[in-house]
């Protein structure tokens, strides 16, 4: 049976629970949570009317297209440093562009990247529009913070990293999500409340993607199962 609706909420009473959407509730003895994350949007124009025509969050899907052309990385964390320093052997070269004067990745990344000679570094400066000819990007828009100046940086590719959102809001209340807002979940997809499960993107995870969230649905399906039998006992 298939179901269509967006869920606001989630409500456990012992072995039932509650799967409130905006036009029904529906009761099952057991959830699986799979509602993915979402990147953070840096909210500037030409985000939108470029995204997938220059503009990327995945430099493992989408960096292949920029082979020797010049790329900015947004962002200063892990995801903005590892992306930058994969997305150099394939770019003619890679600025990040970090908002603040010193990355918050790991040492080793910071390493990696600084001993790139292909990397440069735009530092206090924030995006303030992605610009393109209409079919593509051409240039980013940028403003340095502390100095005050504005600038332009021509590019063919935009890679934004500066944050993923776990889709829990509906969740929260439930008590299973960590400081982040992942879902917490054991290897066996369980959550810390019975028949309750989370599996793909959502979850307090290493790697997200498409491989791992499938082996989650697998798991969670024969737990789920399994959880369902018990209760016959
Ligand atoms: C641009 C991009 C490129 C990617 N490329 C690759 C790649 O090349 N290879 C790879 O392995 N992975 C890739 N990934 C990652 C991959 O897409 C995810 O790991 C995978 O889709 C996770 O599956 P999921 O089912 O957990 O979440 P999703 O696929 O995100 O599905 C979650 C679903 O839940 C729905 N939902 C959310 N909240 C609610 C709610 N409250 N009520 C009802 N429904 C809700 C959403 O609308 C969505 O349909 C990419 C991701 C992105 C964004």
């Amino acid at each position: 049976e298939y179901a269509y609706g967006s869920v606001e909420k989630v409500e456990v009473n012992g072995d039932l629970k509650q799967v409130i959407t905006d036009s029904e509730t529906y009761e099952a003895p057991v959830v699986i949570i799979a509602t993915g994350s979402q990147y953070r949007k840096l909210g500037v124009e030409g985000e939108e009317k470029y995204a997938g025509r220059g503009v990327s969050y995945c430099a493992v899907c989408d960096g292949a297209f920029f082979k020797d052309q010049p790329l900015a990385v947004i962002g200063g964390g892990d995801s903005a440093v590892e992306e930058g320093v994969y997305l150099a052997k394939l770019a003619s070269n890679v600025n990040i562009i970090h908002r603040r004067d010193q990355l918050r990745a790991q040492k080793i990344l910071q390493e990696r990247a600084f001993t790139n000679d292909k990397i440069d570094f735009t530092w206090d400066t924030v995006v303030t529009k992605i610009n393109g000819d209409g079919q593509k990007v051409t240039s980013v828009s940028t403003h340095n913070k502390k100095t005050g100046e504005d600038g332009e940086l021509k590019v063919n590719g935009v890679f934004i990293y500066v944050g993923v959102i776990a889709l829990t809001e509906p969740f929260k209340e439930l008590g299973i999500t960590d400081e982040q807002g992942w879902i917490k979940t054991d290897e066996l997809m369980r959550t810390s409340l019975p028949g309750v499960y989370a599996i793909g993107d959502v979850r307090a995870k290493e790697l997200r993607q498409i491989t791992t969230a499938v082996g989650d649905g697998s798991i969670a399906g024969q737990q789920a199962f399994n959880y369902l039998e018990s209760l016959k006992d």
